[in-house]
């Protein structure tokens, strides 16, 4: 994960003053919280079935929920459809909250949506392949993104199998 080094108030230099707490040196009043950074996942529901999607920068061939992160001035809900439309060009119905999941290892807050979708799956630049599961068969992992699957997959009474992930380098 990659800090802040200088203030973005006054460019002096940040010190951790206490454990945990980093602050700008110059005492302009500037703390680096590190907030986590809200993504909305989305369980896209296509046709009866899950669309999981390949990210063209993930190694191996693990598909997952569309995500990305929140605008400025904008609702997560809202966020969950219009990322439904950049990414798979697809019109989604409102979107139902499923759960929010903690994602430390990226510093996130994951809000997991589910919508149904329609029209034709056509893929942006981001992503290079998708699947279609039905419910059934969808297995969840253990991250956020992963736990909003399996919580929603719960909710239709399916108890998904949980893969294991391999550790990132
Ligand atoms: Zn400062």
């Amino acid at each position: 994960m990659k800090k802040f080094k200088f203030c973005p108030m006054c460019a002096a230099p940040l010190v951790e003053k206490k454990e945990d707490r980093v602050e700008c040196s110059a005492n302009c009043g500037f703390v680096n919280y590190d907030n986590p950074t809200p993504v909305a996942a989305v369980v896209v529901e296509y046709e009866g079935q899950i669309v999981l999607a390949h990210n063209r920068s993930w190694p191996g061939t693990f598909c997952g929920l569309i995500t990305g992160f929140v605008d400025h001035g904008e609702g997560a809900a809202e966020c969950a459809v219009r990322e439904v439309k950049e990414e798979l060009d697809l019109d989604a119905t409102p979107a139902t909250l499923i759960g929010v999941y903690p994602f430390e290892q990226m510093n996130q807050v994951i809000i997991g949506y589910h919508v149904s979708a329609k029209g034709t799956i056509k893929l942006n630049e981001e992503l290079d392949s998708y699947i279609l599961v039905p419910p059934e068969e969808c297995v969840a992992w253990p991250t956020g993104t992963g736990y909003a699957l399996r919580d929603w997959l719960r909710s239709r009474g399916y108890e998904p199998e949980m893969m294991t992930l391999p550790r990132r380098t």
